[in-house]
């Protein structure tokens, strides 16, 4: 069978042949730990700040504010929970569409009884800025709403929130996980406090990440150990995998103008095609204010699960909703805070696109596509047909 066509980028990305050819020789001939003295220490200690400084120019920030992590969502708990811990407040402020990295983490602070204020978005996804500004009290230890919606590609005004944030006194952080390298990203030109990225959304691998700390932003750390990371993270690095996300970083850089303008072309042209050969498609989030790589779409009539399944037989990859949630009958609750009624929302699926996909990907994808939702629209599921599909 010919090479799958992967439409889920916004789940996970391939490691790119440069990332991989910069990890190897910190596999392999370079093990040396970073905080050793000596000079096989040393030179890792110099291939880790190297990485550092890259990273802190994907983001437009100091090399000295990006502490690296293991995940994002390690960043995005960080962020949250020294904010707690250094102003002593017990109000947070989210919305209502965030990851599970931040969305689980707040539940679990509204069970310890901090308070939480879950902030609405519109029907096209959007977040109102004066909104959020309405929420803050004395009490707000932190503000954390995503850039860009893993679901829907939705794009949140952060630099505006950052602004009414910093003007009331209040830390804000965001979740930009989905961002680096679809979205320009000028950290000195903004307000924004802490900022979470992940390796493996940007060609990386997976179990490496990065915590932005503005410069005289108060930090503390969330994993208590040595003294790695200027003190803000314990742990050994993980050497390797930060080369790679340093490497990363760069490529990212030199491929944003192609995410802009071909992968954005690509999206554009594959959701034409999919709304005019199938009446009552609906494209979920707004549809400028969105990530050039996603298009999130309700095939009405049908069961998300069951048109990945039938997808998956035809080599391609897309994803309902949160990878996180896949496979589960709960209706994303993205889709379910946007106002999406659940019927629409099981049948969502969300297309990603990267810099990989061609225009021979997206012939095929469309080839497939519509006879297969039509065919799935004249045949529905039992109830117990689909319970079983959403089980296996
Ligand atoms: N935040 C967003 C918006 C994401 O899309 C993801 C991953 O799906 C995460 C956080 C979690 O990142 P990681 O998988 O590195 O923990």
């Amino acid at each position: 069978m010919s090479r799958p066509i992967y439409l889920d980028n916004n789940a996970t990305t391939p490691v790119s042949p440069r990332v991989f050819e910069a990890m190897v020789p910190y596999l392999t001939e370079h093990f040396g730990n970073p905080s050793s003295a000596y000079g096989a220490g040393r030179r890792v200690r110099e291939a880790v700040e190297a990485a550092r400084e890259r990273v802190a120019a994907l983001l437009g920030a100091e090399p000295r504010e990006i502490a690296f992590t293991s995940c994002g969502t390690e960043s995005d708990n960080a962020a949250i929970a020294s904010a707690l811990q250094t102003t002593g407040k017990r109000h947070v402020v989210v919305s209502a569409v965030e990851h599970s990295a931040v969305k689980v983490h707040a539940e679990s602070l509204e069970r310890q009884g901090y308070r939480v204020t879950w902030l609405p978005v519109g029907r096209d996804g959007t977040l109102e800025p004066a909104a959020v500004e309405a929420a803050l009290t004395g009490d707000t230890a932190i503000v954390s709403v995503m850039w860009a919606n893993n679901e829907t590609g939705v794009l949140f005004p952060v630099r505006e929130i950052a602004e009414r944030c910093a003007a009331r006194g209040v830390a804000f952080h965001t979740d930009a996980v989905q961002v680096p390298g679809k979205e320009a990203i000028d950290l000195k030109s903004t307000r924004i406090d802490y900022l979470s990225i992940s390796g493996h959304k940007l060609h990386a691998p997976k179990g490496v990440g990065a915590l932005y700390i503005r410069r005289r932003a108060k930090f503390l750390p969330y994993l208590h150990g040595g003294h790695q990371e200027r003190g803000r993270r314990g742990g050994t690095e993980n050497v390797a995998s930060i080369i790679g996300l340093g490497e990363a970083a760069v490529e990212a850089l030199e491929h944003l103008e192609e995410e802009q303008t071909r992968v954005r072309a690509l999206r554009d042209r594959f959701e034409a095609a999919v709304l005019e050969a199938l009446p009552g498609t609906e494209v979920n989030g707004h549809r400028t204010q969105r990530l050039p790589n996603t298009s999130n779409l309700s095939f009405t009539g049908v069961h998300a699960e069951q048109v990945l399944a039938c997808l998956d037989r035809e080599g391609i990859c897309a994803s309902a909703g949160s990878a996180c949630t896949a496979g589960s009958m709960e209706p994303s609750h993205v889709l379910t805070a946007m106002g999406v009624p659940r019927e629409r929302a099981l049948a969502s699926v969300r297309f990603s696109f990267s810099r990989a996909n061609t225009e021979a990907d997206l012939d095929r994808v469309l080839e497939v596509l519509p006879a297969l939702i039509r065919g799935l629209r004249e045949q529905p599921l039992s109830p117990d047909e689909l319970r079983a599909l959403a089980a296996a």
